[in-house]
């Protein structure tokens, strides 16, 4: 391991220690291409920016940002902006490399790469926000562009900062770009779908793995962890199919209702600017008593590192849908498999944002663009045939979801760098 890029802390694994697991854990499946893995434990490039800004009252502030490209054997960077007051490089190193995993399990031609801004957006007024969308675009510009690395919103980032994203790229470049980032507005090069795509896809993958279980969506009870763009759009669809969502918690707090919550309408209530634990259809219950209602499906939907071994000893679920990148740990992971829960791992469980990103990307190129249920039959197609062949591997090397899309993923990733050579 290289000394520079250890993060390791034995008491409380990071996310880079449990993407690095992960990758051990594949490379006895990967055969002659094993000589490569050491290429998967390495980020390609890891760039570091300070992001200063005059705050509106004239005093200065400076932000730490990040955008690193993991690996891009396989095409340009790919990966969302995340901005978050808990930000830090080996979180962001750690999304990036489970965006490389998850652009080749879905066979998109991409890399992974990821950035991040150690900054609670919810303090900074409008113009603020503005300006440090536009100096982080700014400082990280060097490694954008279309066919480089194209950025996606994540947790703290929306439409509108793709948008000041895409702007202020272009103003650089003297040519409108749509194509250097994706999950921007209609207006401006957007996909119709793009941004409930990852809720769908977790709804999608959900319903493929449960029915190769003999289970249908409908009459089971759902837990979510997230209600904000994966965990609302996600928790709706598994409603729309006639689940019942039993449990909610965000970062206002946990609500259950035994008959099910009203999903639209807790949605209204949260957009109305109001808290989730202060939602009336529902019982406000303790967080950590949340992990233990019982349900068919548990979607962590928020951060990583959530679904802890201790909390993992304790769900009662059938099933677990990342929707959230890197939540469990692979010491819970070893926990839900004693338990016989299975994880439906979030390189596919949440690759439905992604995929229609790629769309939105193509889309531009070609500017000729799609209507929304072409889009939704083309992710519904790659989602269900990608869940497919993970659990096709998964039975037959009697391994866990997990390590059958890794063996996928890893396996394309290290052909490329295999074919490709190394370079002198
Ligand atoms: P978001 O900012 O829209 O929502 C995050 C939600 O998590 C909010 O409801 C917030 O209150 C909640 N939360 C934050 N901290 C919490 C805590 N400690 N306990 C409980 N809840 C907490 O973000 P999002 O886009 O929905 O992303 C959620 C997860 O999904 C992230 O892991 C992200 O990387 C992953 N993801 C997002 C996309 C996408 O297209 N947006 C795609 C793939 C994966």
């Amino acid at each position: 391991m290289n000394t520079v890029l250890s993060f390791l802390d034995p008491a409380r694994p990071e996310p880079w220690a449990s993407f690095l697991e992960q990758i051990d854990r594949v490379a006895p499946h990967l055969g002659r291409l094993g000589v490569w893995i050491e290429t998967l434990k390495r980020p390609k490039r890891v760039f570091i920016v300070d992001v200063p800004i005059h705050r509106d009252d004239g005093s200065l502030a400076h932000f730490e940002g990040y955008r690193v490209h993991h690996n891009v054997s396989r095409g340009p960077g790919k990966g969302g902006v995340r901005f978050h007051p808990g930000v830090t490089l080996n979180e962001v190193m750690a999304l990036a490399g489970w965006m490389t995993i998850k652009n080749a399990a879905l066979n998109l031609p991409y890399g992974g790469a990821k950035g991040g801004l150690r900054v609670a957006p919810e303090t900074l007024s409008r113009a603020e926000l503005e300006r440090v969308t536009r100096r982080y675009t700014s400082e990280i510009g060097i490694l954008l562009g279309p066919t480089r690395d194209i950025p996606a919103p994540d947790v703290g980032t929306d439409q509108q900062i793709m948008a000041w994203m895409m702007d202020t790229y272009s103003t650089g470049q003297g040519e409108t770009v749509t194509g250097v980032v994706t999950g921007k507005p209609l207006c401006l090069g957007g996909s119709l779908g793009r941004r409930e795509a990852t809720g769908r896809g977790v709804f999608i993958a959900a319903r493929e793995i449960a029915r190769r279980h003999g289970i249908e969506v409908s009459g089971t009870r759902v837990v979510v962890q997230g209600f904000g763009n994966v965990g609302s759009i996600a928790a709706q669809c598994f409603a729309a199919a006639g689940a019942r969502v039993v449990a909610l918690q965000d970062a206002s707090g946990s609500i259950a209702n035994p008959a099910g919550i009203d999903i639209a309408a807790a949605l209204r209530h949260v957009e109305a600017g109001h808290r989730l634990a202060e939602f009336p259809g529902a019982t406000p219950i303790d967080d950590e008593a949340f992990w233990n209602t019982p349900c068919e499906f548990l979607v962590p939907a928020a951060l990583e590192g959530q679904l802890t071994p201790e909390r993992a000893s304790r769900v009662q679920t059938r099933f677990v849908v990342e929707g959230a990148n890197g939540p469990t740990p692979p010491a819970a992971d070893d926990i839900l498999a004693e338990r016989g829960i299975i994880v439906v791992p979030d390189v596919i469980a949440n690759a439905g944002g992604v995929t229609v990103s790629y769309f939105e990307w193509v889309q531009d190129f070609s500017s000729f663009f799609w209507n929304e249920d072409e889009i939704n039959a083309r992710l519904e197609t790659i989602m269900a045939n990608a869940v497919r062949a993970m659990a096709e591997l998964a039975e037959e090397r009697k391994v866990s979801l997990r390590t059958a899309a890794f063996i996928i993923a890893c396996t394309r990733v290290l052909e490329a760098r295999d074919r490709r050579g190394l370079y002198p």
